[in-house]
């Protein structure tokens, strides 16, 4: 199945990843704006620069207007999206307007960050004292809420808490 990148995969995903990959030729000019040295070096790697067909971009349209998204996506969004259509490719994005629409149209999408990292939660003991972190030892019980030890520094209880990110 050809793969079709937004513009967060060209900038965040490694060379390996990216080769092969289909890109709109709107998203040079996008990805020129944010960073013109990611773009010499994606320039450089084997990856397909593609025009967008009228009818590609006109159903891309309809369906983003169907699910409601139609208002947030961008050009360049639409680019991408119909280029996915077209090709029937699998849609490289972690724009959930973007993901909504193409799901709709039955696409599959593949996130550019790791969906299951950044599921993982971080835990750590907070003091409802001074308010003072440490990291949660082992042992120590995981019930969320509930005093897991007492502070080092003022002596009131340590809660577990999911780490802010
Ligand atoms: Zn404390």
């Amino acid at each position: 199945m050809e793969r079709v990148l937004d513009t967060a995969a060209l900038l965040h995903w490694p060379q390996t990843k990216l080769t092969g990959g289909v890109c709109a030729t709107s998203q040079r000019q996008e990805l020129k704006r944010l960073s013109e040295g990611r773009l010499l070096l994606v320039e450089a790697m084997d990856l397909r620069w593609q025009d967008v067909p009228a009818d590609w971009l006109a159903r891309a349209t309809a369906t983003a207007r169907e699910t409601g998204d139609l208002p947030r996506l961008s050009d360049v969004d639409l680019d991408v999206l119909a280029l996915a259509l077209g090709l029937d490719a699998d849609l490289v994005t972690d724009d959930y307007r973007l993901q909504n629409t193409y799901s709709h149209a039955g696409g599959t999408f593949t996130p550019v960050v790791n969906a299951a990292s950044k599921a993982v939660w971080v835990w750590e003991l907070r003091c409802t004292g001074c308010r003072d972190v440490t990291e949660v030892p082992e042992d120590v019980k995981r019930s969320k809420g509930q005093a897991a030890s007492e502070c080092r520094r003022c002596g009131s209880p340590m809660v577990v808490k999911r780490k802010r990110g």
